[in-house]
């Protein structure tokens, strides 16, 4: 025996109507007391009303785009006989009370991808230490944002961090710790410079314990304030290793025993990992990863780096600052793949110069062999360097996602082969509760893109209409020179044959620049030659991470040669390299000497 029931649509608190923007589920479909029906959106927020009792769809009675008021009928529900229409009435009103977003509702811009896995897998009755309306998987600088725009939202939430510090790869061991030793490299570089002009220092005398402890020092200060900002918030921190044990729930290890976690919404942040390649002593602590290198327990006479992307150039920036001699290895043909190679050939040149290094692009390493007097290395490819023997390698050959680690199965949760998660641009993964941010959702792997994708997912689990709709993600190599890009790159115009004109200014005619003892920068704009808008650029030089930020901007903004062209920058900086950049695009500059275009 069944007996039918009527879902209606719920107290919409001040709106009196609102727009029906999805249905969830069709005739004939069973569902689960809670199961979202369908979304409602006002232009505040967004809502999905849930069933109040488990049962079959009968006939569903709105469509997509309706503009619907309270109590208006949404569907029918069959349902096993004894569960009544007031039952199901209390149970649309309490959830209408237990909801934390605002009551208009109002939903998403665009759908989760297709599900790639099983369906949602509900928990089972376990007990529940903890209940988080939020709750954040990972403390990276994704993590940490959307657990901190969550909480402003109004949300109870919930921050799981395997480690006992906050923060994650940025501030422990990425961005931040890399920032200080490179910062200390660049004085050194720029003391040696001053001795061409009349000042000398003498050589450095380093002291490792002082450097590494200055390095923690910023750490410790910013993850100390990361966990007194999540204090002041009410984010309740969980140390422990987190893995889905259905899709409300998560499951947390740790030394001290474990926890189970229910929630209404997840945002997956676990970040990624150091790919480590076969074939390498990673037991010889002679051989380093990013991490590793991080530590500078000493400073090796020959260093040997793999890998000459963004973080392994960094690190050899930074050793070659304090005084190892380097080798570096790329197996592509290029240094730092990806990026123009006009904006790496000054930092290629400097390497060269200054520490005398040796890069072997198109070249493998095939074994590395541990000695006693060093770690002995064999190449291939490329002009095929002869085998030579280093006191430490350091391998920096990229990072993999952590999507793999979670038991994303459990709850449904597509993961692929290589361990992303895949979501759409308001971070919804294929469960409609799930959502995933940061390096494990794919590249550009930068802490800036997994902060403004954390604030988008806390947004959307807060019900408020937000989506990933940056326009560029700049990319930075704090190196010397730095370099910086942002939005279409040359290379990317060739391949895929967008049309570009570009301007760009030599900083050897900048007068800051040469004040600074540097004539090597440059700074380009790429625009669309018909509507003159900036599609992208480029700049290497001191500071060209700075610099980037009004290019990213100006893209945001939409702003032709003249926008930038026409601004007051002020004088003698590196930022008027790219009113000079614009300039030269325009024919107006006055700066250098460009031949009139016929
Ligand atoms: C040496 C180096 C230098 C870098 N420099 C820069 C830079 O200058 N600028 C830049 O933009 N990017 C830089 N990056 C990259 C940047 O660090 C990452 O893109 C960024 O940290 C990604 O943030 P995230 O929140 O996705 O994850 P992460 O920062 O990786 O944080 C993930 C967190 O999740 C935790 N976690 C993982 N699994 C679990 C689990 N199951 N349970 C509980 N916790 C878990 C981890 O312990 C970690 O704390 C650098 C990286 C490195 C290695």
């Amino acid at each position: 025996m069944s007996d039918l029931i009527e879902v209606r649509i719920p107290d919409l608190g001040e709106a009196e109507k609102v727009q029906l923007v999805e249905i969830l589920v069709s005739s004939g479909d069973r569902v689960d007391a809670d199961d979202s029906l369908i979304t409602l959106e006002s232009d505040k927020a967004s809502m999905d009303v849930p069933s109040p009792v488990a049962g079959t769809v009968k006939e569903i009675r709105l469509e997509v785009g309706a503009e619907v008021a309270q109590d208006e009928l949404i569907l029918t529900l069959e349902v096993p006989s004894g569960q009544t229409e007031s039952s199901a009435e209390e149970l649309l009103e309490l959830e209408a009370e237990d909801s934390a977003v605002p009551p208009a509702p109002g939903p998403v811009p665009s759908p989760a991808p297709e599900p790639q896995a099983p369906s949602p897998v509900r928990s089972a009755p376990t007990a529940v230490d903890l209940h988080a309306e939020v709750v954040v998987l990972g403390s990276g600088p994704g993590g940490y944002t959307a657990a901190f725009r969550a909480a402003d939202l109004g949300k109870r939430v919930v921050l799981v961090e395997r480690y006992p510090i906050i923060g994650g790869v940025c501030l422990n061991v990425g961005c931040i710790p890399s920032k200080a030793l490179l910062h200390v490299a660049e004085v050194i570089e720029e003391a040696k410079d001053l001795e061409s002009r009349g000042v000398a220092f003498g050589k450095p005398k380093i002291n490792l314990d002082e450097l590494r402890g200055f390095k923690d020092s910023v750490v410790g200060r910013l993850t100390k304030g990361l966990s007194a900002l999540a204090k002041k918030r009410k984010v309740e921190v969980v140390q422990g290793s987190g893995t889905f044990s259905s899709s409300t729930t998560l499951r947390v290890e740790s030394e001290a025993g474990s926890k189970t976690i229910s929630f209404d919404h997840a945002i997956v942040a676990v970040g990624s990992r150091v790919i480590e390649i076969p074939g390498i002593p990673w037991d010889d602590p002679r051989v380093m990863d990013s991490t590793a290198a991080l530590e500078i327990e000493e400073i090796p006479k020959k260093l040997l780096v793999i890998g000459g992307g963004i973080i392994g150039l960094e690190m050899a920036t930074v050793y070659g600052g304090l005084g190892s001699r380097l080798t570096i290895v790329e197996m592509m043909d290029c240094l730092i793949p990806g990026c123009d190679r006009d904006l790496v050939k000054p930092l290629e040149r400097r390497l060269k110069r200054r520490y005398k290094a040796e890069i072997h692009l198109g070249t493998k390493v095939v074994e590395v062999k541990p000695l006693k007097r060093g770690l002995k290395v064999r190449f291939e490819g490329g002009k095929e360097p002869a085998p030579a023997t280093f006191d430490r390698v350091l391998v920096a050959v990229g990072r993999r996602p952590n999507g793999d680690r979670i038991g994303a199965g459990s709850a449904g949760l597509a993961v692929d082969d290589r361990g992303f998660i895949a979501v759409d641009e308001q971070q919804r993964t294929n469960i409609r509760n799930i959502f995933a941010i940061g390096d494990v959702t794919g590249h550009p792997m930068l802490a800036h893109k997994a902060s403004y994708e954390g604030k988008v997912a806390a947004e959307v689990a807060a019900g408020l209409k937000s989506g990933f709709d940056a326009r560029a993600i700049p990319s930075v190599a704090y190196t010397d020179p730095e370099i910086a890009w942002v939005g279409l790159t040359e290379t990317e115009a060739a391949l895929d044959g967008t049309a570009y004109e570009k301007g760009s200014f030599p900083w050897s005619a900048s007068g800051r620049s040469l004040g600074m003892g540097r004539s090597d920068g440059l700074t380009k704009i790429l625009f669309d030659p018909a509507t003159k808008r900036i599609l992208g650029g480029g700049v290497v030089g001191p500071s060209a991470g700075d610099l980037i930020a009004e290019l990213t901007l100006a893209i945001e903004m939409d702003c032709e040669a003249a926008d930038l062209g026409l601004t007051i920058h002020p004088h003698p900086t590196l930022s008027e390299t790219v009113a000079f950049a614009a300039e030269a695009f325009e024919g107006t500059i006055t700066d250098l000497y460009v031949p009139k275009k016929k």
